[in-house]
């Protein structure tokens, strides 16, 4: 199993500072210190390095994607941009970028910059090899565009572009500073290019479900590199994860925003009659994933006899009891206490078991005729592969949890809208 931990250890990279999360989300919100896979001097100013790019442009109102009139009639509007830029973030005499202060408007350039870049270093370290650009055909590097005018963050042919909202009180909040919407707009770029795009006439509603569920997870197992994060939800919840499918205290136990889209609780059977949002048919299925890395957590801890054979069977017997939340709660209490590293090793395990996992099967799919249960099949293909079968119990009782292989997912009923991420500039390819 590769482990971008490892990676990290093994040579030098280049430094960032980053918010974990949202730091508009937070009172007090930390900077974390992360290293990308880039030795210091290879990145410059910008910042800027063999695979992305960064551009804060000066007077660009047009976002990339965008159909323009051309001197050949009208085509799409692609970088790279050639006009005036603001000043780039420099690297340190080091090669770092850790210098910056968030008050500098270069801030939010090494911030992208640092946020994309170390999302594909996490997930190339579980595919194992580099993952290509989706758009390799035409452009080498991405290019990372500031565009404070654009009210959303969207990737596309060789951009991802970053605006921000002005929806809290007339503050401006760039997306550029949240962590969690550069690594999701990653992950489509990850999908498109391990498992591609469907052909018009055998696209299922379900492949636009599974990238946006994909997008989730790619941006969630990222942020679950980052030390705070880990942190912050096992001082929270003693390591009893499964509070989080049984109570409605998302907001309390996890400021995370990630993590509150993932512990959710939908079923595939609500959309058996149709579906309007992939955002809203995508979780059922990140639903299962969720609750697979819980399960696979809870085995590690079992594993590392962190936890107790007992404590599982009072948990079975106590299943539907009043007390059960308070009884498990006091023994997670107990336990954590005694050993908080061991819990913080057991879930980077189950972490980086899922990131492998989901890697090796999104890297079986055919974007043909995708369905979840195919999804569910190739996890189990990948589970023989790896443990010969560890987690076969797991993965099946998960994926019938949400009903996956039980019921068909019905057409879709309304015209997608600007909220879709699969109808958009994102899939718009040059002729
Ligand atoms: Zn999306």
């Amino acid at each position: 199993m590769d482990r971008a931990d490892e990676v990290s250890e093994e040579a030098p990279g280049t430094r960032f500072l980053l918010f974990p999360q949202s730091p508009f989300l937070e009172n007090n919100p930390q900077l974390e210190l992360v290293e990308i896979s880039a030795p210091p001097g290879s990145i410059g100013p910008g910042p800027s390095g063999p695979r992305m790019y960064t551009v804060d442009a000066e007077g660009k109102t047009t976002p990339y994607g965008a159909i323009v009139p051309g001197p050949r009639g009208p085509g799409m509007y692609l970088p790279p941009w050639d006009g005036f830029i603001h000043p780039p973030a420099m690297p340190d005499a080091d090669g770092n970028f850790t210098h910056i202060d968030p008050s500098d408007p270069a801030f939010q350039s090494a911030h992208l910059f640092g946020s994309a870049h170390f999302t594909m270093d996490v997930w190339e370290g579980y595919f194992g090899h580099p993952i290509p650009w989706h758009f390799a055909r035409d452009f080498d590097r991405l290019e990372l565009s500031l565009l404070p005018s654009l009210d959303n963050a969207h990737i596309g042919w060789g951009f991802l572009e970053t605006g921000g909202t002005f929806e809290h009180g007339g503050e401006y909040r760039p997306y550029s500073l949240n962590f969690d919407v550069v690594a999701h707009e990653i992950g489509h770029s990850i999908i498109y290019s391990v498992v591609g795009m469907p052909s018009p006439e055998h696209t299922s509603g379900e492949y636009f479900g599974f990238h946006e569920s994909a997008a989730d997870l790619v941006a969630l197992l990222a942020s679950l590199h980052f030390g705070s994060v880990v942190e912050t939800l096992l001082e929270n919840t003693s390591g009893n994860l499964y509070t989080f499918n049984r109570l409605n205290r998302f907001a309390e136990l996890s400021e995370n925003a990630q993590i509150r889209v993932a512990a959710n609780n939908k079923v595939l059977s609500e959309f058996t009659q149709g579906w309007t949002s992939e955002h809203a048919l995508s979780e059922p299925l990140t639903g299962a994933m969720f609750d697979i890395f819980v399960d696979i957590f809870h085995e590690r801890l079992l594993v590392h006899h962190l936890i107790t054979p007992e404590m599982e069977d009072l948990s079975d017997r106590l299943e539907d009891s009043p007390e059960y939340s308070d009884v498990m709660q006091a023994h997670f209490d107990a336990r954590y206490a005694l050993n908080p590293e061991g819990f913080r090793i057991a879930l980077i395990e189950a972490r980086d078991y899922l990131g492998s996992y989901l890697a090796d099967a999104w890297s079986l799919l055919d974007p043909d005729m995708l369905t979840y249960f195919g999804v569910e099949q190739a996890m189990l293909a990948v589970d023989r592969d790896i443990t010969g079968g560890a987690f076969q119990r797991i993965i099946k009782g998960n994926f019938r949890m949400r009903d996956i292989g039980v019921v068909q997912v019905g057409p879709r009923l309304a015209d997608p809208d600007e909220t879709s991420h699969a109808v958009s500039t994102r899939t718009r390819v040059p002729d």
